[in-house]
Parts: C-alpha cells; sequence; structure tokens
C-alpha cells in the first residue's frame, strides 16, 4: 500500500512518542503485520525530560498492538559505542538525567543555533543500539506528515542510515492523525493546544512556543524548575553567557518570572513576543 510498505533491507521505526509517529507506527504495522527483528527495530529514545503521560502511551502503544519498543537513552562513556542503555518503562530516566549528562559533557547548553541535544539524545543512542545490533546500512521511518512540507528534507544523508517518509508518501496530514487516534480506546494523556500537544517531546524544548514554555512553568512549575537549574549548571561550567541559556531573548527564570507576574496571561500564539511559534518537534 503506498506509503506503508516496508523499505528493502533494514528499517528503523523512529517513534517519538507522540500520536503522529504512533499513528505512523501502527499503519505500517497494519499494513506489513509483524516485524521481524532481524530487519525491523522500533526505537524510542528517552531524554530523561518526557512527561510521564508520554512514557505511559509509549508503553501502551508496545502493549496494545503487540510489538517490541526497544527505549535507549543516552550515557556518557568514553567509548562512542557505549554511549547508550536500554531501559524500560520502569527503569527509565524521568528527571533528565540523560539531558543533564550530555549538558556536563559538552559543559554548555544546546539552542536553536547548537541544537546537539537531538543529535545526542535521540539519534545517537538509537544509532548505537542499532550498531550494536550490527547493522550496516537502514532506512528510518520519521513521523513528519504531508502537511509539514518545510520539514521534509530528502537529500542523502552522509550516514549510514536515510530517511523514508512513510506518512508523506502516503499523503496523511494532521486530519488523518486527528481522526485515527479520535477512533482508538487509548490515546496520549496530554493537552492539545493550538494543535499541538504543549507538553510533547522534552516538556520544556527551548524549540517551543513561548506559550508553551509559559504554560510548563504555570502548570508545572517543579518540572520547570529543572530547566532553570540546568542554566545555573551551565553557568557554572561555561565563561560564554549564551552557553548558559537556552535562549538568547530570556532565560528560564526571567520566563518564571514573567509568568508569576502575569497571573491571568492567556497563553496563546499571538501573545508570543520572542519565540518562533513552532509544534517543538525534536525531528532528525
Ligand atoms: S525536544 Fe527539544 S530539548 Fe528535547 S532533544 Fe529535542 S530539541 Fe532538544
Amino acid at each position: 500500500m503506498r506509503g506503508w510498505t516496508l523499505p528493502s533491507g533494514k528499517v528503523q521505526i523512529s517513534f517519538s512518542g507522540g500520536r503522529t509517529s504512533a499513528y505512523m507506527l501502527h499503519q505500517i504495522l497494519a499494513v506489513n503485520g509483524d516485524f521481524d527483528p532481524e530487519r525491523v527495530q522500533v526505537v524510542f529514545s528517552n531524554t530523561g525530560r518526557e512527561m510521564p503521560a508520554t512514557l505511559d502511551f509509549v508503553q501502551q502503544c508496545g502493549e496494545r498492538w503487540g510489538v517490541h519498543i526497544v527505549w535507549v537513552e543516552y550515557r556518557n562513556h568514553v567509548d562512542p559505542r557505549q554511549r547508550f542503555e536500554i531501559v524500560s518503562h520502569n527503569s527509565a530516566s524521568r528527571n533528565g538525567e540523560p539531558f543533564e549528562a550530555i549538558i556536563r559533557t559538552k559543559g554548555y547548553l544546546p539552542n536553536q543555533q547548537t541544537r546537539f541535544c537531538t543529535a545526542e539524545l535521540k539519534l545517537r543512542p538509537a544509532k548505537e543500539y542499532l550498531l550494536s545490533l550490527n547493522w550496516d546500512n537502514w532506512r528510518a521511518a520519521i513521523g513528519i506528515r504531508a502537511d509539514e512540507p518545510r520539514r521534509i528534507n530528502r537529500k542523502p544523508l552522509r550516514e549510514r542510515w536515510q530517511r523514508w517518509y512513510p506518512l508523506v508518501d502516503a499523503q496523511i496530514t494532521r486530519h488523518e492523525v486527528v481522526d485515527f487516534w479520535r477512533g482508538q480506546s487509548f490515546d496520549l494523556g496530554l493537552e492539545v493546544v493550538n494543535g499541538n500537544s504543549a507538553l510533547g517531546n522534552c516538556d520544556g524544548c527551548f524549540l517551543k512556543s513561548e506559550a508553551h514554555q509559559a504554560m510548563l512553568a504555570r502548570d508545572f512549575p517543579e518540572r520547570h524548575a529543572w530547566w532553570e537549574e540546568m542554566e545555573r549548571l551551565a553557568g557554572s561550567l561555561t565563561s560564554n553567557p549564551n552557553g548558559a541559556r537556552f535562549q538568547k531573548a530570556y532565560t528560564k527564570a526571567d520566563l518564571r518570572d514573567f509568568v508569576e507576574r502575569q497571573g491571568d496571561w492567556i497563553f496563546d500564539k499571538e501573545n508570543d513576543a520572542l519565540c518562533q511559534a513552532d509544534g517543538g518537534e525534536c525531528m532528525i
């Protein structure tokens, strides 16, 4: 079937823990049947800053659909081949431990210009895991939809893997994904704001709109506090002020201060003063 048939060779299915990539996994399963683990691996990279609902959702998708999802996390290790660990729903990091480890290793924070967190926390652990299975080359199914054309990049990668966009090839837009989840008996337990799961991916991701980051500070101050703590940590590791903040325009402490002073602020795209609006998706 157009878009969903597995390409030849080995295939990684990148499961981000969001509704779109879960839908992608479901459709590939529906068309191709049970996966042969020699040929197909479903991988979820946990940064440690996913909301508990996301971790529960990943677990449920695996259990309900009878598919083995491998959970991997970044680990700091002298041997690059060992910079990952396989974890489970039970043992997965829940307080940003892998994220903090890469910040300590780098000595500064990721930001919109130097977004090393995606590469080190998501891509690399998955890649090292597949290399540990003696995979040489593979295709990676990426959960980007047909209505997100600016995120599609078909240029060949100078990598062991190449991208596969099954949702684009199948002409799937947000509507089909929303309809699919309306018909399911379970769902990702995260609120949708302005068409996006404001708390999907890393909870306080600096790619998210200012409104979504402010929502975290207001509704989950204890989770926002971790991001402030990382800015303090980076400040002790680097003398470059830009390396100690996730965003040029404001620090996480500035954002909290603003939220505390504007208790009735309505968080929407129009109120973004400092940050580009984005779904906060963290993708290849
Ligand atoms: S979701 Fe954001 S903070 Fe998390 S790894 Fe991706 S870009 Fe980095």
